[in-house]
């Protein structure tokens, strides 16, 4: 029985996880770094337990000290959130042998996942579509000139080990990919200290769709539809919405049931997320999967009606899922934007500081997912994430309109955010049309 659960992560997701918890009545210990003594998270959790100083390495991806918090309040879970240690098979690993239960998958499936080209070649051999490219990891360049010459310009580099929107490079020349190769190379070693890389076609202009799913322990496996996360700067999300505009119903169905036989399939359990990129002919094709909650789970629950964190725990706890997919409605049209402390004006670049200053949007359909209060150090050492404005309309339109009118009452005072730049895009036409794909931020900023 889970009856207390460490919280592994910090910021909003540690806030949402703590807020399931207590709505579940159980209890919950944040851990926090020297920089952290007066976040959000260290003051909402019943427990909190300093486990280091700022820097990452030496706090929210300390292992020993994480579990040494965990043994010390008597958790009997933790959640790790995303990010951070959320997809690291030896940490899974370690929980399970000290008798903790990791809300997520078993370690097995974290590393087979997390190591993207396995991935791909294990989908493909459960019958999904996947990107044509290298099979498995690339040796040499040549090998990588080779494929490349195969399959045909342009294509993409990517870190078999990479997140984040990091390690990936379009090629669209020999010359090009003989550069990229030594950079990718380097940029993987050093993000992820392991700089094995793979190859795959770049597909033009597509679409990001991934597909939410939720496993029990007990073979029973469901979807809960699509969010396109389309809006991207340099691979990295930035708007995301549900359901996306263009998935026809024979697309979104083949596409949930592909998630579902594939999930079924590698014997995966709790939440997580197949990301798929389909192209103009709505050919869709596997991406990667993601092992854990993510960023923009809460679209999903704004049209689905179903807690996925509360969902997480419940698997955890060895419980059976309570719906099957026709129990599933989806209603209306859910739309996120992620605020983050950046200076759009000077290529995005982070722009910690203490909020002076802040109002939040509220009103019907609108929800805020923060950890921010006015008063607040934005500290320089972390994500510059500093809130997610999620609305719910009867459909796209509605949502767009409650976005805009959501964002004007924003205030954010102290720091640079990227709200003017979201509002902007908001007010595009071609946003506005729905006429959109992967390279739309690219073209917006040129
Ligand atoms: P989502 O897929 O949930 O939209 P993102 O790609 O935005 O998530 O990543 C969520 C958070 O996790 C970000 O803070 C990102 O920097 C971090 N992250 C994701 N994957 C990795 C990874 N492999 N290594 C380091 N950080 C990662
Ligand atoms: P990460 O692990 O960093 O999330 P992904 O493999 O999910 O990396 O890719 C991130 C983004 O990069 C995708 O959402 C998409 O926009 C782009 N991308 C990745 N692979 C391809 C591809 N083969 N063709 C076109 N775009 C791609
Ligand atoms: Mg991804």
């Amino acid at each position: 029985m889970i009856k207390k659960i460490l919280i592994a992560n910090r910021g909003e997701i540690a806030v949402r996880i703590i807020r399931a918890c207590r709505e579940m009545g159980i209890r919950t210990v944040a851990i926090y770094s020297e920089t952290d003594k007066d976040s959000l998270h260290t003051k909402l959790a019943d427990e909190a337990i300093c486990i280091g100083p700022a820097p990452s390495a030496k706090s929210y991806l300390n292992v020993k000290a994480i579990l040494e918090a965990a043994c010390l309040t008597g958790a009997d879970s933790i959640h790790p959130g995303y990010g951070f240690l959320s997809e690291n098979p030896s940490f899974a690993r370690i929980c399970e042998e000290m008798g903790i239960k990791f809300i997520g998958p078993s370690y097995k499936l974290i590393e087979l996942l997390g190591n993207k080209s396995k991935a791909k070649e294990t989908m493909k051999k459960a019958g999904v579509p996947v990107v044509q490219g290298s099979e498995g990891l690339i040796k040499s360049k040549s090998e990588a000139l080779e494929i490349a010459a195969k399959i045909k310009y342009p294509v993409m580099l990517k870190a078999s080990a990479g997140g984040g929107g990091k390690g990936i490079r379009i090629a669209y020349s020999e010359e090009e990919l003989k550069k990229e190769y030594d950079i990718v190379k380097q940029e993987a070693k050093v993000s992820f200290n392991d700089d094995s890389l793979y190859l795959e076609k770049f597909i033009e202009n597509p679409r990001h769709v991934e597909i939410q799913v939720l496993a029990d322990e007990h073979g029973n496996c469901v979807h809960l539809g699509e969010r396109d996360c389309s809006i991207q700067r340099r691979n990295q999300k930035m708007i995301e919405e549900t359901p996306s505009g263009i998935l026809d119903e024979k697309t979104r169905k083949m596409m949930g049931e592909t998630a579902v036989k594939a999930v079924k399939e590698i014997g995966y359990t709790n939440a997580g997320t197949i990301e798929f990129l389909v192209d103009k002919n709505k050919d869709f094709y596997f991406m990667e999967m993601n092992t854990r909650v993510q960023v923009e789970h809460p679209i999903t629950e704004m049209v689905t009606g179903i807690d996925i964190v509360k969902e997480q725990i419940r698997i955890a706890n060895g419980e059976k899922l309570k719906f099957d997919q026709d129990d599933i409605k989806f209603f209306g049209h859910s739309m996120e934007v992620r605020i983050n402390a950046e200076d759009p004006d000077k290529n995005f670049m982070p722009c910690p500081g203490l909020i002076t200053g802040l109002h939040l949007p509220g009103g019907n359909g609108v929800r805020v997912d923060t950890a921010i209060y006015s008063g607040y150090m934005v500290p320089p050492t972390y994500d510059s994430m500093l809130a997610k404005i999620i609305v719910h309309g009867k459909d796209r339109e509605e949502s767009v309109a409650k976005m805009k009118s959501a964002l004007a009452e924003l205030v954010v005072d102290g720091i640079k955010t990227n709200v003017d730049f979201v509002l902007k895009i908001l007010d595009d036409k071609d946003f506005h049309d729905d006429n959109y794909d992967t390279s739309y931020l690219n073209k917006f900023l040129s």
